[in-house]
């Protein structure tokens, strides 16, 4: 079995109504596929985390020493392609590339081997996980305590037992919004806050002091990732978990955070850590060191379908007879080509979704769809 070629897929929607978390504003939508064909027909399909075009270029970049490879040597794939852009790479785009091309060789390997990834990654500990909906961003126009309000109240009506909410704008404005949002679902629902980077130490200590009264799940991104200090600060010094890890790349990445204890839970990206080859070896490491894993996810359909397979075989840490069960992010901000680009959307039920168990990721591509929101050459 021969990789003859490797393509990108780049997607695109505008949006009506823009939105901005801390540190982002999103006028529209954007993600990247990866695509893998094989000698045999078979195709694999993988998704790079961060920004579409720069994400393909690399890809590109990485084509030249993938083509004649066998797609089932992921190990020796990955270490090659990490090695071609180290000296200039090891973090960012040169591995949310990489994360991309892995899964698709994943999925190659499960349709080869004709089993769901999670098989292959050592077993299905769960058919099925809660999703909690990530929303609540600042919309334009609105007043976003009433919005943010109203969308959790929304979530919750739907089933979702757990949100999270955008904060980052301003510790006030932040507070209230959170008690509003607590107050509009009482207190079953979980809620947790995500600053995208966007405070410093000083006002996220502060935040997180006045806010643990609402009873908060946990506290992501506080401060920027290359502050690791500055976490360590924060976690010391409020009483919220901590969450972090979506921009930390690669198990050399993750070392320093989770040996020195920067966040309580740590939140690989399967699109962006290294795809599943080093998104396992990251899960193990943060078991070896008592730090939950509970995986980012953002995009389209096929990183949620990687996220679920990776997260159909995390180990239950501790293994006990009523476990901690993983939760999946669940993106519910409008995106047209979300679940459209695979033939059977992946969606929830009163807020859990079912793991797909087909060959590979479990999904089949609408090539229709890529066409469709196929993104323009401006
Ligand atoms: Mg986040």
């Amino acid at each position: 079995m021969k990789i003859v070629a490797v393509r990108t897929h780049l997607l695109e929607h505008k949006l009506d109504v823009a939105f901005e978390s801390a540190s982002m504003r999103f006028d529209r939508r954007a993600h990247v596929l990866v695509e893998i064909e094989c000698d045999d027909g078979t195709t694999g399909w993988g998704e790079c985390l961060g920004p579409a075009r720069p994400n393909a270029a690399v890809v590109a970049a990485y084509a030249n020493w993938l083509i004649g490879e066998n797609p089932l040597e992921n190990e020796k794939i990955w270490a090659r392609l990490y090695n071609a852009l180290r000296d200039q790479g090891q973090r960012g785009l040169t591995i949310t590339a990489l994360s991309g091309i892995d899964i698709a060789l994943w999925d190659i390997k499960g349709k080869r081997f004709g089993v769901p990834i999670s098989t292959l990654l050592g077993g299905r500990f769960r058919e099925s996980v809660k999703a909690y909906a990530t929303g609540s961003f600042k919309r334009d126009g609105v007043d976003r305590v009433e919005d943010n309000a109203t969308d959790v109240a929304r979530y919750w009506a739907e089933g979702f037992h757990a949100t999270k909410l955008k904060i980052g704008f301003g510790v006030e404005e932040d507070l209230r919004v959170v008690r509003a949002a607590r107050e509009a679902v009482g207190s079953d629902m979980r809620i947790m806050v995500d600053a995208n980077h966007g405070y410093d130490a000083v006002e996220a200590i502060r935040f997180g002091q006045a806010a643990a009264e609402l009873n908060i799940d946990w506290f992501e991104e506080p401060v920027v990732p290359e502050q690791l200090a500055a976490y360590r600060e924060v976690r010391a010094r409020q009483p919220i978990p901590v969450a972090g890890g979506e921009t930390w790349h690669t198990r050399w990445g993750m070392k320093e955070p989770v040996e020195t204890r920067c966040v309580d839970i740590l939140q690989p990206d399967l699109a962006g850590v290294g795809g599943f080859t080093e998104a396992k070896r990251v899960a193990d490491m943060a078991a070896l060191h008592g730090v939950r894993v509970v995986p980012h996810v953002w995009g389209t359909a096929v990183h949620i379908a990687a996220a679920l397979q990776f997260m159909a075989s995390m180990v239950p840490s501790p293994v006990r007879l009523n476990p901690i069960e993983p939760i999946l992010e669940f993106d519910r901000t409008h995106n047209p080509f979300r679940q459209a680009i695979i033939k059977t959307p992946i969606e929830h039920v009163n807020g859990v979704v079912v793991i797909p168990n087909g060959p590979g990721l479990g999904i089949e591509i609408n090539r229709d769809a890529l066409v469709e929101f196929r993104m323009g050459d401006a």
